[in-house]
């Protein structure tokens, strides 16, 4: 399963976040999935509980920003929020256009607790 996979090279980022700050524990991590990206949000969520069980990110809250499809035109520099079924520039009609935004799939943060003593 696509999601399967993608929650496990999440949870080892979150981990490697965490060793290196000499976390005891993850309280939030916040991605940001694209609409085009493929990645069904719900499925991460419920399965990335279950990835991050006996792992310093067990109990972590996973918060997913979703983040809409947008292209920018080369031809007029139009950047407009779209679905993935755009074919061309609503302003000139242009189809030299490229994806601003929309195949993401990154971290934007991780909430560490850290063992002050
Ligand atoms: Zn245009």
């Amino acid at each position: 399963m696509h999601e399967l996979s993608i929650a496990q090279a999440l949870v080892e980022q979150v981990e490697g976040a965490a060793a290196k700050e000499h976390a005891i524990r993850v309280v939030r991590v916040v991605i940001a999935v694209g609409t085009l990206s493929g990645v069904d949000p719900e499925a991460l969520r419920s399965l990335f509980p279950l990835v991050a069980e006996e792992t310093v990110a067990a109990g972590a809250e996973l918060f997913i920003e979703q983040v809409a499809t947008r292209v920018r035109c080369l031809a007029c520099g139009l950047e407009a929020q779209t679905d993935a079924a755009f074919v061309g520039c609503t302003a000139c009609g242009s189809r030299d256009v490229e994806l601003s935004a929309g195949r993401e799939l990154n971290i934007k943060s991780i909430e560490l607790e850290v063992d002050e003593r």
